[in-house]
């Protein structure tokens, strides 16, 4: 019987996928209301093409966007994107609704809970803090310099470490099969696929990545560990 109940964060705990792209679409509002010159779909698509060209951390989306659009630097049109883009993304940075229920009732069962995400480590904290998400988890693994990605098993296996379990003690929750699945797969943890957010069409590619179990809602989980 599972001990612990292990969740990714982004696209598993809120929703990342609407929250980025409304935050871009209120940058680009902003920025058009400031005066750029482009259509709404041009400053959009110039702005996707940048992140996904330098990466979600890279610190002058803005600057480079105007690049791409043919515009010259400016400093009140990247300010008004940067303001806009931070404010819908605060907006947005709100639990699904059933994920703080569905952890108070986990933990009422005496799972211990915890998380294991990549990204920079300031960031997926501030993540968990605004989410009011930080003082609910026995553990909280992020992978940095000295611990390889989702999906090496390393990660997965030292949270069930950290709380003095085998893997196979542990359930592990996350929306990606590339990573959450296949990383829980390989560390010998039961693997539960949320289908929800950008990634939720997605279908596996091969055994390695197929969960054990499917479920549509973060709630579902007090069935299935019944
Ligand atoms: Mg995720």
């Amino acid at each position: 019987m599972a001990r612990a109940v292990l969740f990714d964060l982004d696209d598993t705990l809120y929703n990342t996928t609407l929250q980025v792209r409304q935050a871009r679409e209120n940058a680009v509002k902003a920025m058009l209301a400031a005066g750029l010159d482009a259509t709404e779909d041009e400053a959009f698509d110039a702005l996707v093409k940048v992140v996904a060209e330098k990466g979600s951390n890279y610190t002058r989306h803005y600057d480079d966007m105007l690049k791409f659009l043919g515009v010259e630097p400016n400093s009140k049109l990247i300010a008004a994107g940067v303001v806009a883009y931070h404010e819908a993304k605060r907006a947005y940075l709100v639990p699904y609704p059933d994920t703080v229920a569905t952890l108070l009732a986990l933990r009422d069962r005496k799972y211990r809970i915890g998380v294991v995400t990549d990204g920079l480590p300031v960031k997926q904290w501030e993540k968990m803090i605004r989410l009011g998400l930080s003082d609910f988890f026995h553990t909280v693994i992020i992978t940095d310099d000295t611990l390889e990605p989702k999906p090496s098993s390393q990660p997965f296996v030292k949270a069930a470490e950290s709380l003095g379990l085998n893997p196979g003690d542990c359930v592990f929750v996350g929306d990606r099969l590339d990573k959450d699945i296949r990383g829980a797969n390989k560390a010998g943890m039961e693997s539960v696929l949320l289908v929800r957010g950008r990634h939720s069409s997605k279908k596996p590619s091969s055994e390695e990545d197929e969960p054990a179990w499917i479920v549509t809602r973060l709630a579902d989980l007090l069935d299935i560990l019944k």
